[in-house]
């Protein structure tokens, strides 16, 4: 078997049944991904718009793009056409841009609230009571054409396991929290990466981001 192919069925086999796989292919080529995808997965997640784009283009249609990086307003309108998930909302700025523009396209683009959980300062996310005063005002009420499906966050990065699971069931009491607020459709908890999705899975995640497990180290940035 190739080796992408491989490492793909080793996460899978990993996973308790439901839980989501998002093979991150960010830095990684298209020729990569379309080993991936002959082996049968579907789900990719990226995290620069032009990046985004430009493999959309070159790969099949029936790939679900996720946006997982931070993502900026003014780059919204690149991948409104085709996104299916903006895993890395963050502000109330970018939910309202996201609504413009997919109301542009005529679509409903599925979202998830960044929380920021991490020790690190430098991890973007929302405050959980600046979101929640956020979410008391109901301003999603009026975004027809965005679909909040959930929540997403990244754990402090430390071989402490003490420290990573608090992150986790921090985010997943955000998840509960926010819950009552969406209703059925709120349903993914998207927490765990290579280094941590084990554990991730522990605390309640539905649905993981794997990057460097599958396609292997990264040579350049994030
Ligand atoms: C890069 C990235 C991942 C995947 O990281 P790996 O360590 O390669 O699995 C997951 N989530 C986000 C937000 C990322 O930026």
């Amino acid at each position: 078997m190739l080796e992408i192919a491989c490492n793909l069925s080793r996460v899978r086999a990993s996973l308790p049944e439901g839980t989501t796989l998002v093979a991150v292919s960010k830095t990684h080529p298209v020729e990569a991904i379309r080993e991936a995808f002959d082996a049968g997965h579907r789900i990719f997640g990226e995290s620069r718009p032009q990046e985004l784009c430009a493999k959309h283009e070159a790969l099949p249609a029936e790939i679900e793009w996720h946006m997982i990086g931070h993502l900026q307003t003014n780059k919204v309108k690149y991948i409104a056409p085709f996104v299916r998930m903006i895993q890395s909302v963050d502000s109330a700025r970018l939910a309202e841009t996201i609504q413009r523009e997919a109301a542009k396209c005529g679509r409903t683009i599925d979202i998830l609230l960044e929380i920021h959980v991490a020790q690190e300062t430098t991890k973007s996310g929302w405050d959980v009571g600046e979101l929640k005063r956020y979410l008391d005002s109901a301003p999603f009420r009026e975004m027809p054409n965005v679909c909040v499906r959930g929540v997403m966050g990244i754990a402090t990065n430390t071989d402490d396991e003490t420290t990573v699971r608090r992150d986790f069931s921090e985010l997943k009491r955000c998840f509960d929290l926010f819950r009552p607020y969406f209703g059925a459709r709120f349903d993914t908890l998207s927490m765990g990466m290579s280094h941590d999705y084990p554990l991730a899975v522990e605390c309640g995640a539905t649905m993981v981001r794997v990057g460097s497990s599958i396609f292997g180290e990264r040579d350049y940035g994030e």
